[in-house]
């Protein structure tokens, strides 16, 4: 699982996270949910290794990657990441796109991962194809691929389906939650969707201003939001 345990952040002046809890088990699935600029993607960069963390501490199943004077590389860290601005590499087809992240395998077992992972999400007949050759929800297909084939032991989703029209983005939801709770993978989902928070997340935790205003179950925070925030949030699901 992750934590994040009393997280704060500062840019500049500006304190964009004050003391977040943050705690994932394998196989759940929380929603960070908040509007633009609350510090949802400062947090998810916190946890990944790409911000240094400055205040608190980050634990990924039960070890310290990130605390006071420790710190572990993104790439160590056993996360995988489908943010909007980590895109495919361009002049690499899928199987490369894939394989990058493979390279200390053996060439076959690396074909096989590779392949497999793109079996899970339904991408398997364009392992050849290369990035501009494929639609945005295709291209989010393999960019989930790519984040599943080293076997994370956290995914960090950032925005997944912005950009998709709406029967694209509900097919990826659905691949998106089948692919990650079959592989019992801890994953934090960034959106500033509450209607995609209630349908994708196990638990929601809504953010204001770099704050937790809650955390619970999409019926907890539907039915008993804790203040006027949540409530008109959530006032806007129907
Ligand atoms: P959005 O949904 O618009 O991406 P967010 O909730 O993910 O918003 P963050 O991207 O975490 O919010 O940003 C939180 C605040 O920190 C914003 O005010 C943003 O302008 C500021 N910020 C983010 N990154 C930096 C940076 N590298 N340097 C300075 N300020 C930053």
């Amino acid at each position: 699982g992750l934590s994040l345990k009393n997280v704060s952040h500062e840019f500049g002046n500006t304190r964009v996270l004050r003391d977040i809890n943050v705690d994932v088990a394998p196989g759940e699935l929380v929603c960070l949910l908040g509007p633009s600029g609350c510090g949802k993607t400062t947090a998810l960069r916190i946890a990944a290794g790409l911000e240094r963390l400055q205040t608190g501490s980050v634990l990924i199943h039960d070890e310290v990657v990130a605390s006071a004077g420790q710190y572990l590389e993104p790439e160590k860290r056993g996360v995988g990441l489908v943010f909007q601005d980590y895109a495919l590499f361009p002049h690499l087809d899928v199987a490369g796109n894939i394989g990058f992240g493979l390279r200390h395998m053996a060439a076959d077992d690396r074909r096989k991962a590779v392949v497999n992972a793109l079996e899970r999400v339904g991408m398997v007949d364009y392992i050849d194809a290369f990035p501009h050759q494929l639609s945005g929800g295709q291209q989010q297909r393999v960019a989930l691929a790519r984040a599943l084939a080293p076997v994370p032991r956290v995914m960090l989703l950032d925005e997944p389906f912005s950009g998709l029209d709406v029967a694209r983005r509900a097919e990826l939801r659905d691949t998106t939650l089948h692919v990650l709770k079959n592989a019992g993978i801890a994953t934090v989902m960034v959106t500033h969707d509450p209607e995609e928070a209630m349908y994708m997340g196990d638990r929601i935790i809504v953010m204001n201003e770099g704050q937790v205003m809650q955390d619970g179950t999409p019926e907890e925070l539907y039915f008993h939001p804790a203040n006027h925030f949540v409530a008109s949030f959530f006032g806007e699901v129907n």
